[in-house]
């Protein structure tokens, strides 16, 4: 085999040299050293790019620059640690960033430990950013969490929906059933509503729905569920309430809303409520008795408050 003389060596050498610089160079992956006490001593063109500084401006700087302050004692801790560990690979892990503009971006970073020609230990950190794929994540959660709401929410007063509203109203009667605590419901339906709408139009009728709900919701306890069964027809779930307490409640709920007025208009607006109280297994039968309280209510001149007579 021909000898390789010290030039030729030395000539091979400085060309894989150069070529690891030019990779580094071309990568688009962020790449940076670190020395033991966290300073830049490399920075590629990506990681440059990335964060939108010059090399000049790095070289020499503390790496926690470039981190949100509340992060930096914990990732100057975890560099510390890395550089006088045995492990010679870090995994990746996600961190947020704050680039020269000041914008929050994420990174996926990857480090390695080497050792330079000085005989010190190194860090090289490879960074890759993510920050567009968590954008997207984050408005694809939101969306689900919008589409869960509307699943269960009434989009104009933002009440619990009917059919939410009916199965935990079927969870409350289980919950008594085996506690053997009272409850009790009341429904209550706006009173001469369509004459509202007639007179004012469909949008102030809204608006006085959605007003008229947020006041009950304002008087009733924060223990009560709140629903919309449909149109302006509305029940209230009270864990732990008699009948007696339930009429009473729903007495103040009444009285709040005669006493107010409602949109630009100063309307006034009353409501007709029935109440029962558990005693059967049958959510069913439960809105039955209160509906039929309600009914009474309205026949018996409105903007009053009954309670369904007990069952058989
Ligand atoms: P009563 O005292 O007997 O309940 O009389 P009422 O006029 O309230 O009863 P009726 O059932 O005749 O009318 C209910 C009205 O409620 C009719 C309907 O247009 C109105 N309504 C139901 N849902 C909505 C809604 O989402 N928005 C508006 N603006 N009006 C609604
Ligand atoms: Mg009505
Ligand atoms: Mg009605």
């Amino acid at each position: 085999m021909k000898e390789i003389s010290p030039d030729q060596l030395y000539q091979l050498f400085n060309r894989s040299k150069r070529n690891t610089e030019n990779v580094i160079k071309a990568s688009p992956i962020g790449i940076c050293i670190t020395t033991p006490s966290g300073h830049f001593e490399m920075v590629n063109p990506a990681y440059c790019e990335f964060y939108g500084y010059r090399p000049d401006e790095l070289l020499g700087q503390h790496f926690t620059m470039m981190v949100p302050e509340a992060n930096r004692a914990i990732l100057s801790a975890l560099h510390d640690e890395f550089i006088q560990g045995n492990e010679n690979h870090e995994l990746r892990q996600e961190w947020d960033v704050i680039n020269r503009n000041g914008e929050l971006r994420t990174i996926i970073a990857e480090a390695a430990r080497i050792e330079a020609d000085d005989g010190e230990l190194r860090k090289v950190t490879f960074i890759i950013d993510i920050t567009q794929r968590k954008q997207l994540e984050e408005r694809l959660k939101q969306a689900n969490e919008r589409l869960d709401h509307l699943a269960h929410h009434d989009e104009l007063t933002e009440l619990l929906n009917r059919r939410a509203g009916l199965q935990r109203l079927d969870e409350e009667i289980k919950r008594c059933k085996r506690y053997d605590t009272p409850f009790s419901i009341a429904m209550y339906d706006l009173d001469n509503f369509k004459a509202i709408n007639d007179t004012y139009g469909h949008s102030v009728g809204d608006s006085v729905l959605q007003q008229i709900t947020t006041l009950v919701s304002d008087v009733l306890r924060d223990t009560d569920l709140h629903i919309r069964l449909g149109g302006e027809e509305f029940l209230i779930i009270m864990p732990g309430v008699n009948a007696k307490e339930a009429s009473l409640g729903m007495q103040r709920v009444r009285e709040n809303v005669a006493q107010q007025t409602f949109t630009e208009h100063q309307l006034t607006v009353t409501l007709s409520s029935g109440i029962a109280s558990y005693a059967e297994a049958s959510g069913t039968r439960l809105l039955d008795r209160a509906d039929k309280a309600m009914y009474q209510a309205k026949q018996t001149g409105r903007n009053r408050v009954v309670i369904a007579s007990s069952p058989m």
